[in-house]
């Protein structure tokens, strides 16, 4: 019986899931607060397991494996180990199987994700250390998005930019874009290489794609993943010239940094939280601030989806996915509400309904059909080592 581990390392966290040869996830945990005293592991939930004060990604995954160990989880080797990698620049174009000169290009891609990159490598050697013998294989964020055109993924700045330092549209979440692409496909019955749609997916962080064809055409994260939409504690898109004018005040890079990557977005503007469930249950007490939050995030969205338009000569479905897309009927009807224009309309009734994976919820007046679909990226990751191990 096959089985794929998927690896997604964070900079203090570590997640792991292990899925059958037909893609049925068995088994997953989580590891969180590593490199720090309070370091712990939770699997499938619940079980929790002991880690090292300051354990490291290698020392939970070696924890975590013996747990799967003893709960029979994985009673021999697994087949092949996916890995999530944040950057994969302009070097892949699809997942790699993981060998001396892959692990140097994503070594190299370090400079484009430095917060990212990094980690993911850990996980990789830790896997190895842990399993030599089996394949690894590494699943790219940016993958996905290597079809963009230079239309879509040049800025408009000196080409020497891009052409010294790599400067340009890479996007991510590219597996759940991916995903949606297929599944979207699937539920529309149609071929992958026919169906064209907008994909949504908002987390903690967000970003909307334009699928022509099945191939990524447009999409809103950019050089790193703090362009476009307004997210948990990122800021999305600001005027480039907020730069010099917060220098101007006294802030240094570090710090802007910080403030745009950590305490703006739903957060800042809320002031409370950058959960989207808290925010709507405090807007639903008269928190002002809570709902300027989830307007201003709606009203971003939904200039996106519009701009996306712009990318595409047909649209088949427009599909949010991701713990708020999926979950938040009040973000999506808030968010379509502005593109009646464009014939977008959602019904009341199914957007409320709960459950049911690929649910439509647009109005029977709408121009195009709106879904929901579940995303699931450890389970593209598994998918795609999966494939390669078999070849
Ligand atoms: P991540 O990007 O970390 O994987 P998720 O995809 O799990 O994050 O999304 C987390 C977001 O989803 C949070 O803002 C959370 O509040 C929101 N969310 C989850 N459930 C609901 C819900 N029932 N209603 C509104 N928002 C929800």
């Amino acid at each position: 019986m096959e089985t794929a581990l998927v690896i997604n390392c964070g900079s203090s966290s570590l997640k792991i899931a292990v899925f059958d040869g037909t893609l049925q996830r068995v088994a997953s945990a989580l590891a969180e607060r590593l490199g720090s005293e309070e370091a712990l592991a939770r699997v499938n939930g619940t079980l929790s397991v002991i880690l090292p004060s300051g354990a490291s990604h290698g020392d939970a995954l070696r924890r975590i494996v013996d747990s799967f160990r003893q709960q029979g989880i994985l009673d021999r080797t697994p087949t092949v180990i996916g890995h999530r990698v944040v950057h994969g620049g302009e070097a892949f174009r699809q997942a790699s199987r993981i060998d001396a000169q892959v692990a140097g290009a994503i070594a190299d891609c370090a400079e484009l994700a430095p917060l990212h990159n990094p980690v993911n490598q850990l996980g990789i050697e830790a896997a190895a250390a842990l399993f030599p013998d089996v394949p690894q294989v590494a699943v790219f964020d940016t993958a996905f998005h290597q079809t963009l055109p230079e239309r879509a993924y040049l800025y408009a700045i000196p080409m020497r930019l891009y052409e010294q330092w790599g400067v340009r549209r890479y996007g991510f979440h590219g597996t759940s874009h991916s995903y949606m692409a297929s599944r979207t496909a699937e539920i529309l019955g149609k071929s992958l290489e026919e169906t064209s749609l907008i994909s949504a997916h908002l987390g903690n962080g967000c970003s909307i794609t334009a699928i022509s064809r099945g191939k990524s055409v447009d999409t809103s994260m950019g050089l790193t993943p703090l362009e476009g939409l307004v997210m948990g504690t990122r800021s999305g898109d600001v005027d480039p010239g907020l730069f010099d004018f917060l220098k101007g005040k006294g802030l240094d890079a570090e710090e802007v940094h910080r403030i745009l990557n950590n305490e703006s977005g739903l957060l800042g503007i809320s002031g409370e939280t950058n959960d989207m469930r808290h925010l709507g249950e405090l807007a639903a007490q008269g928190h002002r601030r809570a709902d300027l939050a989830i307007k201003i995030f709606c009203f971003r969205l939904a200039k996106y989806i519009a701009a996306m338009t712009a990318s595409l000569t047909e649209l088949d479905a427009l599909v949010f996915t991701g713990g708020i897309g999926e979950n938040s009927a009040q973000v999506r009807a808030r968010t379509v509400s502005h593109l009646r224009l464009l014939g977008f309309a959602v019904d009341d009734q199914r957007n409320a309904r709960r459950g049911e994976d690929g649910r439509a919820i647009h109005s029977d007046r709408s121009r195009f059909p709106i879904l929901v679909v579940p995303t699931d990226e450890e389970r593209v990751i598994a998918r795609e080592a999966l494939a390669i191990a078999r070849n």
